[in-house]
């Protein structure tokens, strides 16, 4: 049986006074999918995030999202059907433990309303405590996250996210200043949050990419320049040309 697309991209172009990032993009992720997205800078990689996740308006194109066209809605409306996104540089609160980073981004922790009420309980212990293992962080739950190194701080930032559970997640160079110890462990905690959501990762590191991809997809200019098997990306002489081969 194929599997069922999650987010179907069609046409998806973005225009800065008359200047294309983004130009007639289609792009297909299917559920369970970990696409890795690759290209030189200024290829408009982190654009199509910023429009997937309604960061950035999309000028004209269409991105679908389990049937949910998403390119009008507000950015609250695109959380709330469980599109998560990780920037670049990590964004945690630095005077808080990783346990209350944890914690504050539990989905009920959310609004003020819901801040107020919010009880740690059983449920909501357990979903830490899992979250904290799986980020590799369970020995770290009462360190104050600003002493965290880069890597522990990255993988913090993902941890945020996973505890919302989001349907579609979005990383942006996710081991970009990791050690090598470090990016092999991000590698199979990747591998295993891509089991019941789909996840588009950017990332320059070809031999952390060859690890997680089940497919490549190459951006030139804000095109698509080739797509498919790790393999068969890294053979094309298109690919080898305008990226590979610097
Ligand atoms: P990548 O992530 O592949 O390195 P980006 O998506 O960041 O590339 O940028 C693609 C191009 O779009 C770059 O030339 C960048 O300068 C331009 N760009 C991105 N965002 C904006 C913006 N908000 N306004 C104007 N130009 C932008
Ligand atoms: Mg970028």
């Amino acid at each position: 049986m194929p599997n069922k697309i999650a987010l179907s991209i069609e046409g998806l172009t973005v225009s800065f006074d008359g200047f294309k990032a983004v130009d007639g993009l289609n792009l297909y992720i299917e559920e369970n999918e970990l696409r890795v997205i690759i290209g030189p800078n200024g290829a408009g990689k982190t654009t199509v995030l910023d429009l997937i996740c309604g960061k950035t308006k999309a000028t004209s194109g269409s991105i679908e999202f389990r049937g949910v066209e998403l390119t009008r809605l507000p950015e609250y409306r695109l959380v709330q059907l469980g599109v998560g996104r990780k920037f670049q540089t990590p964004s945690i609160y630095e005077n808080l433990t990783v346990l209350e980073n944890l914690e504050i981004s539990y989905p009920k922790g959310r609004s003020v309303l819901g801040s107020l009420l919010f009880k740690r309980t059983p449920e909501v212990e357990q979903k830490i405590m899992d979250t904290a293992k799986m980020i590799f962080l369970e020995e770290h739950l009462d360190t104050m996250s600003g002493l965290l190194s880069h890597g522990k701080k990255q993988w913090l930032e993902i941890g945020m996210l996973l505890i919302q559970d989001p349907a579609l997640l979005m990383l942006d160079e996710p081991v970009a200043g990791m050690s090598v110890v470090e990016r092999e462990k991000t590698a199979s905690l990747l591998s295993m949050i891509a089991k019941g959501r789909s996840l588009i990762v950017i990332e320059h590191d070809m031999e952390f990419v060859k690890r997680i991809a089940h497919k490549v997809t190459v951006l030139h200019q804000g095109k698509l320049l080739a797509e498919g098997s790790m393999e068969a990306v890294q053979e094309n002489p298109k690919v080898i040309e305008v990226y590979l081969g610097h």
